[in-house]
């Protein structure tokens, strides 16, 4: 039976699977229901298991034939969202909600471990099954790193692939991947504005860092379009202004809170050294003193040219050339599988998770407590899964 119609076979279990992780998500790197969840899904299949020390973590090693190691990742984390979707299998939990489809994500690598190891005899190779917690700002495949996944099969993986659904922009069903850049850099810029605090009538016996502050808002602007290559794009965006309490007291200081996203090393560096430099130079402009905190948070996600083009083609012998796209551009979503990929080759594939009969370009994106992510995507997620594993142990280490 080919890999597609076996998973279409098994899609009751994997649904019932994701709605169970679906109804009780959980945030950050200890998961711990999910994981038993991840843990009865795997019972009983011939992997060797091992999870995680500073989070919950689930690693799976499936040994075939002798040959290569390929990995496959799935993250598990939801998000601090209170869920208004009103499905049948939605949140339980306020205030907690799978908001980013990696509900999806681990039933889909849970559904393709089944498949694979009832492949186990034919397997040219030995797979890596990566549950990961904490995708949301916790870095927690930097920590499955540090925690061995990468050495958990004995040899260092030769291809690492990850799946990502999206609820909008791409049709139910269909994939997305790229060569090079996929996902944009995401760093963190937390600047505090030292002022000295007074009556807002005598402006000129304080010092406000309210105004001084509001300019480093918008020389960031002006940093983003005159010391960047607009080919080499990069976003600046203040998402957290705080000062001040009343209208006739002059605080002492003024804080805000950015997101910094770039798709190269050279403009990451760049916007690591320019931002502090230009926020203390207005500061000091002014006669204050400013603080700011550069937060190195994930790295471009960089596909390799030759993972994605494996990928791109086994999308379209699979599933055939009309339900997989080159995307054009990256994301500026960003992405922990960074990690992964600054250390194995492999590739980042987006699939279209769209309820049918919603439009694409006006659902609900990612992360809003309306985002639904339709199941009918699952069986065709775990089938890319194996088929990727499959094909490309059946290559070689090359
Ligand atoms: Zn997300
Ligand atoms: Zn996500």
């Amino acid at each position: 039976m080919r890999v597609r119609d076996e998973a279409a076979r098994i899609s009751g279990e994997i649904t019932e699977l994701r709605h169970a992780i679906h109804r009780e998500p959980e945030i950050g790197l200890d998961l711990p229901k999910t994981q038993a969840k991840v843990l009865a899904a795997l019972d009983g299949l011939p992997l060797e298991i091992s999870t995680g020390q500073g989070l919950s973590s689930v690693t799976a090693v499936l040994r075939g034939r002798p040959g290569p190691v390929v990995l496959l990742r799935g993250d598990m984390d939801a998000l601090p969202v209170t869920e208004e979707t009103h499905l049948p299998y939605a949140s339980v939990i306020p205030g907690a909600m799978h908001a980013c489809g990696h509900d999806l994500h681990t039933a889909m690598l849970a559904g393709a471990a089944r498949l694979l190891s009832a492949r186990q005899a034919e397997l040219d190779g030995t797979v890596v099954f990566m549950f990961q917690p904490g995708e949301e700002g916790y870095a927690g495949a930097r920590q499955m790193i540090e925690e061995g996944v990468l050495e958990a099969a004995g040899a260092r993986p030769v291809a690492a692939y990850g799946l990502h659904v999206s609820s909008q922009r791409l049709p139910c069903g269909t994939f997305s991947t790229r060569p090079g850049a996929m996902l944009a850099a995401a760093d963190q810029i937390t600047v505090t504005v030292q002022g000295r605090g007074g009556h807002a009538s005598t402006p000129h016996r304080a010092a406000d860092p309210i105004p001084v502050a509001c300019e480093m808002v918008t020389a960031l602007q002006t940093l983003v379009t005159r010391k960047f290559d607009v080919f080499d794009p990069v976003v600046i965006t203040v998402g957290s202004f705080h000062a001040g309490t009343t209208d006739n007291v002059i605080p002492d200081e003024a804080r805000f809170l950015a997101t910094a996203r770039s798709f190269s090393h050279e403009s990451r560096a760049a916007l690591a050294e320019l931002v502090p430099r230009l926020i203390g130079d207005i500061a000091r402009g002014h006669g204050l003193t400013a603080e700011t905190i550069y937060a190195a948070e994930y790295p471009v996600t960089v596909n390799d040219a030759a993972e994605a083009a494996f990928a791109g083609e086994t999308i379209a012998e699979v599933f055939g050339a009309e339900r997989g796209e080159q995307a054009e551009f990256p994301l500026t979503g960003a992405e922990d599988f960074s990690f992964v990929l600054e250390q194995v080759p492999g590739a980042f594939v987006m699939l279209g998770a769209c309820p049918p009969g919603n439009d694409p370009l006006t659902a609900p994106t990612n992360h809003s407590a309306h985002a639904v992510f339709d199941d009918g995507a699952l069986a065709d997620g775990t089938a890319l899964y194996v088929e990727l594993a499959l094909r490309r142990l059946a290559r070689g280490a090359a």
